[in-house]
């Protein structure tokens, strides 16, 4: 056996399995990805100052926060604890496969246990909580409603950080969630800890779906995929990929339509999240039960103010030369249909307006 053969079959395969494993999406690769806090090569004595070597001995390293986070390095997905000191350094191992095996094993007896993974749960239903009482009441809610995202602050849904089109009313109907554009085959990942709900087909416009409901109530909506990873009942932690981007369902190009609801009420995802920057907005910082850095978003009536606001009743002061399709575009993109509904709306049986007419358009 020459030199090059021996090296080649016995030094290259220690070097790579030396290299540490990640985990992902169910399955472990073999990853040459060494996180970035144990890259760095702690500093010689001579390096340091013979001043600074004096406090160094007598100022203690105290612990602030010790705590289990996910996080994605490369595009990769990582586990570990992450120890932060008052000196503001901080130290980051990774978990191994059994930890995180345990951490899921975890998840999945609390959400055994838990009564939002048993009331109101339909594998096949996309709104199932159209028989409880709270549903119907969001738009009149009395009190805040404290959610603990249990999120790290990382928010990665999507691979593209570009909102391309928000929440809002659109052509005649509410678009309840926002749209960020990709690649067909993107990665998606799950927003935060939780269980799929649903995973399958929508003929309703979403095309492929996952659901995935969280354990502070919470829903999240990944729709329009070209391929669905995850099933119905897994569990899932923040950051896993659930999902790859499409263009399925009612889409005018591949994208990822990312919906949050509350019972299912949608409301703004951009109320919580700085899409363009990636992370649940700063203001949501706090502190949890058992006082854990966390975020907390404070839910109100306020989410829900525009179901009533869509409801109100619009109209129009048809100006000269205008036609009962330009309406039916205007405020539905759509002439015919659009001018059919603005039609019954306003009990019309000929085709005929005239300027100065007041129409209802919805
Ligand atoms: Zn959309």
């Amino acid at each position: 056996m020459n030199l090059k053969k021996f090296i080649f079959l016995f030094i290259f395969p220690l070097f790579i399995f030396s290299q540490g494993n990640e985990y992902e999406n169910g399955k472990w690769n073999i990853n040459q990805h060494t996180p970035q806090t144990q890259q760095k090569k702690p500093k010689t004595e001579k390096e340091i100052p013979q001043t600074q070597q004096k406090k160094q001995i007598k100022k203690k390293k105290n612990e602030v926060v010790r705590k289990n986070v996910s996080e994605i390095i490369d595009g990769k997905k990582w586990f570990g604890e992450l120890i932060l000191f008052d000196d503001s350094t901080s130290t980051w191992t990774p978990w191994s496969k059994k930890e995180i095996e345990k951490s899921r094993a975890l998840l999945k007896i609390k959400s055994d246990t838990m009564k939002i993974f048993n009331e109101y749960w339909s594998t096949s239903k996309l709104f199932p909580y159209s028989r409880a009482k709270k549903n119907k009441n969001l738009q009149n809610l009395k009190d805040t409603i404290q959610i603990d995202l249990e999120a790290s602050g990382d928010f990665y849904c999507s691979p593209s950080n570009k909102v391309n089109s928000s929440f809002g009313w659109r052509f005649g109907r509410q678009h309840k969630g926002v749209d960020t554009y990709g690649k067909t085959g993107d990665t998606l990942r799950a927003a935060f800890d939780g269980k799929v709900r649903f995973s399958g087909w929508n003929d309703g416009g979403y095309g492929h779906l996952i659901i995935i409901r969280h354990f502070n109530g919470l829903e999240t909506y990944y729709a329009h995929c070209s391929k669905r990873i995850s099933q119905a009942e897994d569990i899932v932690k923040a950051g896993d990929v659930i999902a790859l981007l499409g263009e399925t369902g009612r889409a005018d190009g591949p994208h990822l339509h990312f919906e949050m609801r509350y019972f299912d009420q949608a409301f703004d995802p951009q109320n919580v999240i700085d899409i363009e920057n990636q992370k649940i907005k700063d203001k949501f910082k706090s502190k949890n039960k058992n006082g854990e850095d966390t975020y907390i978003y404070p839910i109100t009536k306020r989410d829900f103010s525009y179901i009533k606001k869509n409801n109100a009743k619009k109209y129009h002061k048809v100006k000269a030369g205008e036609t009962g399709s330009n309406l039916g575009y205007k405020y539905y993109r759509d002439a015919y249909g659009g001018w059919k509904k603005i039609k019954k709306l306003n009990k019309l049986k000929s085709d005929i307006i005239y300027p100065g007419q007041k129409l209802r358009v919805k």
